[in-house]
This record gives C-alpha cells, sequence and structure tokens, in this order.
C-alpha cells in the first residue's frame, strides 16, 4: 500500500507519501509562522489562503521526493477535522480533486487519530497502548485499542500546554512560536526561585488545567514589572524555567495516575508539545516505574504533518474500515463515546 497525506488543519500545510510497511518516502511541511506573527496568533482567513496557494505544491514536492505518481497510489487520505475549517477545507477539496481526477479512494482522517496512531509508524507499536497527545490545541491521555478504538481517560479542562507556552512566550516578549523558545530559555533559568501553581495537581482522575498557570505567570512579570520597570534576561529565563517545571510536574503525575487506571505495555507521546526535552525525560521516567515501554517519536513526527495523515489512512485500509462521507468539520471528538455527532454528517 502506498497513500498520499494532505493535512492543512492549522497552520502547517503538509503533503507525504508514506508505504504500508512504515517507510515515509516523503514529507513535506511548509509552515506558516511568519504570515502569522504579527498578529500573535494564527489568524484563520490568512491560514485558509495560505493552504490554498501552497498545498498544490506540498503535494508536487512530496511525489517527486518519492518518486512517486499519483497512479502508482492505493489511496489518497486528507484530514477532514477537528480545526481552522478554511484550511480544512482547503485541504478537502485539494484531495476530492486528486480522487476524481485518478479515481483514486479517498479517505478522511481525524488529525487527532493522526497525532494517535503515529507510535505506531515511527515504532511498530502494537495495540493496545495509553498515550498523551499534548499539542497547541489539545491535551488528553487515550487509550488506544484499534485504528478507530480511542478511549479519552480524562485532559485539559481549559487550555492545552502548548497555547500556554504560547501565551508565556508572548507574556515575556519571546519569538513564536513559544514551545521552543521558553524551552530554550528555562535551560538558563532557575526552576525554584519563582512558586507557580501546579493547578488541580491534587484532585482525583486525569483532568488538567493550564490557564491559572497561565494568569500566574501574568501577575508575577507584571509585578517584576512594576517593582523594578522591567525583566532582566535572568527574570525571563527564571520564568520559562519555573513554568516549564509546573508543566512538567502536573503532566508527570497525571500521566502516572492515567497508567493506574489504565496499564498498558506501552506508553507513547505525541503532538508538538511531546518534543520538549524536559516533558519527554520526566514522562519516560514515569512511563518506565510503571513498567510501560515509552516511545517518543521524532519530533519532525510529533508535530503536525502529513505522514500521520497518510498512516492513518493505511490503518483504516488494513483494518478493512468502510469509508465515510468526507465531511469537513471544525469539531470531531475522537472517543466515539463522547462523540454522537461521529460519522452522522452533522
Ligand atoms: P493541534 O494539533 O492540537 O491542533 P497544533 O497544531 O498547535 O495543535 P502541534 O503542531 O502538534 O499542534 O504543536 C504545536 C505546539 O507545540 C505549539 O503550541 C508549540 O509551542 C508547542 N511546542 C513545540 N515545541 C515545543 C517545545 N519544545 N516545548 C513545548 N512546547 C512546544
Ligand atoms: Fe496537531
Amino acid at each position: 500500500l502506498t497513500v498520499l497525506g494532505i493535512e492543512s488543519s492549522c497552520d502547517d500545510s503538509a503533503a507525504a507519501v508514506v508505504r504500508g510497511d512504515r517507510t515515509v518516502l516523503a514529507s513535506v511541511v511548509e509552515g506558516q509562522t511568519g504570515l502569522h506573527a504579527a498578529f500573535g496568533g494564527v489568524v484563520p482567513e490568512i491560514a485558509a489562503r495560505a493552504h490554498a496557494e501552497r498545498l498544490d505544491h506540498c503535494v508536487e514536492a512530496a511525489l517527486a521526493t518519492a518518486d512517486t505518481h499519483l497512479r502508482d497510489l492505493d489511496a489518497i487520505a486528507v484530514t477532514a477535522g477537528p480545526g481552522l475549517i478554511g484550511g480544512v477545507l482547503s485541504g478537502v477539496m485539494l484531495a476530492r480533486g486528486l480522487a476524481a481526477a485518478t479515481g483514486l479512494p479517498l479517505i478522511g482522517i481525524n488529525h487527532l487519530a493522526g497525532h494517535a496512531l503515529t507510535p505506531r509508524l515511527t515504532d511498530g507499536v502494537p495495540f493496545p497502548y495509553l498515550m498523551l497527545l499534548v499539542s497547541g490545541g489539545h491535551c488528553q491521555f487515550l487509550a488506544v485499542e484499534g485504528p478507530d478504538g480511542f478511549r479519552r481517560l480524562g485532559g485539559t479542562i481549559d487550555d492545552a500546554p502548548g497555547e500556554a507556552f504560547d501565551k508565556v512566550a508572548k507574556l515575556l516578549g519571546l519569538a513564536q512560536p513559544g514551545g521552543p523558545t521558553v524551552e530554550a530559555e528555562a535551560l538558563r533559568g532557575d526552576p525554584r526561585r519563582f512558586a507557580l501553581p501546579r493547578p488541580l495537581l491534587d484532585r482525583p482522575g486525569c483532568e488538567m488545567s493550564f490557564s491559572g498557570l497561565k494568569t500566574a505567570v501574568l501577575r508575577l512579570r507584571d509585578d517584576l514589572v512594576g517593582a523594578k520597570g522591567g525583566l532582566t534576561p535572568q527574570d525571563r529565563a527564571d520564568i520559562c524555567a519555573g513554568f516549564q517545571a509546573a508543566v512538567v510536574e502536573v503532566l508527570a503525575a497525571k500521566t502516572a495516575r492515567a497508567l493506574a487506571l489504565s496499564p498498558a505495555p506501552t506508553f507513547a507521546v505525541a503532538g508538538g508539545v511531546a518534543a520538549n526535552g524536559a516533558i519527554r525525560a520526566a514522562l519516560q521516567q514515569v512511563a518506565q516505574a510503571a513498567g510501560a515501554t515509552f516511545v517518543a517519536p521524532p519530533l519532525q513526527l510529533c508535530t503536525d504533518n502529513a505522514a500521520m495523515i497518510a498512516w492513518a489512512g493505511i490503518e483504516q485500509l488494513s483494518a478493512g474500515m468502510p469509508p465515510e462521507p468526507i465531511i469537513a468539520r471544525p469539531r470531531w471528538p475522537l472517543d466515539s463515546n463522547a462523540a454522537p455527532m461521529l460519522g452522522s454528517g452533522k
């Protein structure tokens, strides 16, 4: 099986060609950070236009790198949601056009399923496994039981950690995306200088909260600026270190709880925040203490990409799952128990 994947649900235009034996023949990602930099966040309309302009180049580049032609493919898989609807529609329309022109089967993929199945692409992890999906828009523990079997154990009740990293960077005048810049600052900082909250740490269950942490950083910044007229580079580094340490502690404690509630032979992370070295190290320790093998995909497959979408398509084809009509949807919960609208077309 060889499948073309197309991804455009947020601010990365991506296309990839992946083979059923888990070989990524090509994975092209064109980011848009420069386009949105002046606005302090992704502007949906700008993102949609950029996807419409770039996606066909991404597909051409992926096919060229893979040394493949459309006629050699077995299917086209495209992100059908959840995400910014203008971007999702750009990808779905392109995929529809390619499918109509070639007669290839078209598979609509849930972006979160793409992230959640990535450990199988990168490490061949067998079902079932437990994972933490942690990104700019999501944070949830999932028991993954099959290509379409996702059980949500708990997650954030407000912001996702990536969003918190991005907001903290913005508060401190650091570059976007905030994850990598805050992580770099934290390396030079003292995590003990400022005491920041660990929301919901002592509550039972796997629910998490990160918006209070972000507000605490805002207050801390304002207090320091009020007292001294500004922040020194060391203040910034110490705030970043304190913030990151709080995120690490919450994620590690809740991972331990998730593994206790739903033991699994493998614990995997995915999503952009899984690129964070301190978070990876802490989660690895927790997983090993619980007797689970720890899997963290390479960084370029942790953040948004189309290889995971192509792979999710391969999983669906291999499992003989009936193709559903493709509907672009801004919201699309993974856990079918929590998703009465799934597949109903509404
Ligand atoms: P979603 O996939 O949930 O719709 P998204 O598109 O924002 O959201 P990703 O591309 O998976 O998700 O991840 C991007 C997020 O990951 C950003 O918020 C970014 O700040 C964060 N991130 C990237 N690298 C790091 C890092 N080293 N440490 C912490 N966070 C990081
Ligand atoms: Fe994503």
